[in-house]
């Protein structure tokens, strides 16, 4: 991954402060971060002394077996769950020193997020779903909305209910919804599990085409080595333990 830190990292703070960070600030660092979810009268270690730096512009997978803690990883890093222990920093923010107002202003302006399920509001339609996502839904975000849609090739089925789409165009709303704000972060945790493979390759490609664009980091989770082949690097879980970090991954032979 490149050393050059992008531009965006200097608008980021919520705070205002401008100052660019040092070239080499990561875009997100977990340090020694653990989550543990109460379990009967024990604990659930779900993640457990996690440090890692995530650079951006780049592209990461997370991989490793069902209950091994990739999404709470993501979600700590994403300011999703808050870690039990450790810290997470995101574009120069220590996401435990905000308060909750702030780190939602963070996620809201600066994140983006792509789940298994596109978890589309029902009797809204395409166009208003994306909407859901801005950061205020005035004239300018309603255009920059319908701009995403057409990005993703959904111009036609802006005015469509979701149960008039197909699975792959749900996603695709989805990815708009994430998208319509430029976010630096976007995250992705099994993005095309509920998708036929063409969908699916459909959907990464548009995530790394907007990622190119924008230098943005794409952070994936997924049991799908083809969808995390290529990525700079790939962080391997195991019981809520990174086991290896891989970088640069080359693509599988066909
Ligand atoms: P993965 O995404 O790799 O399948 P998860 O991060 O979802 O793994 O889960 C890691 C561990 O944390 C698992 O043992 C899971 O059962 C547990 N876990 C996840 N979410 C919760 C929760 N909300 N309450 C209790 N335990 C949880
Ligand atoms: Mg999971």
């Amino acid at each position: 991954m490149t050393e050059t830190a992008p531009s965006w990292l200097a608008a980021a703070d919520p705070r205002g402060l401008r100052r660019p960070p040092p070239p080499a600030t990561p875009a997100v660092l977990a340090l020694d971060v653990g989550l543990a979810y109460r379990e009967g009268a024990g604990q659930c270690r779900a993640l457990d002394g996690v440090r890692l730096a995530l650079r951006a512009p780049g592209f990461v997978g997370i991989a490793g077996p069902s209950g091994s803690g990739k999404s709470s990883l993501l979600y700590v890093l994403a300011g999703l769950k808050r870690p039990t222990s450790g810290r997470v920093l995101a574009l120069g923010c220590d996401l435990g020193r905000l308060s909750a107002t702030e780190r939602c202003a963070l996620r809201r302006r600066h994140f983006g997020f792509v789940f298994q399920q596109p978890f589309l509001v029902h009797y809204l339609t395409a166009a208003e779903n994306v909407l859901v996502g801005a950061v205020r839904p005035d004239r300018a975000a309603r255009r920059r909305a319908e701009a995403t849609l057409s990005r993703l090739g959904l111009q036609r089925f802006a005015g469509r209910l979701p149960h008039e789409l197909s699975g792959g165009q749900r996603q695709r709303v989805a990815a708009a919804r994430a998208l319509m704000n430029e976010p630096a972060l976007l995250f992705a945790d099994e993005p095309t599990a509920s998708l036929d493979h063409a969908s699916g390759a459909e959907l990464m490609g548009l995530l790394h085409e907007y990622r190119q664009a924008r230098g943005a980091l794409l952070a994936v989770v997924s049991h799908d080595e083809t969808v995390i082949a290529g990525a700079d690097a790939v962080v391997r879980m195991w019981d809520g333990r990174l086991r290896a970090i891989e970088a640069a991954t080359p693509p599988p032979e066909i």
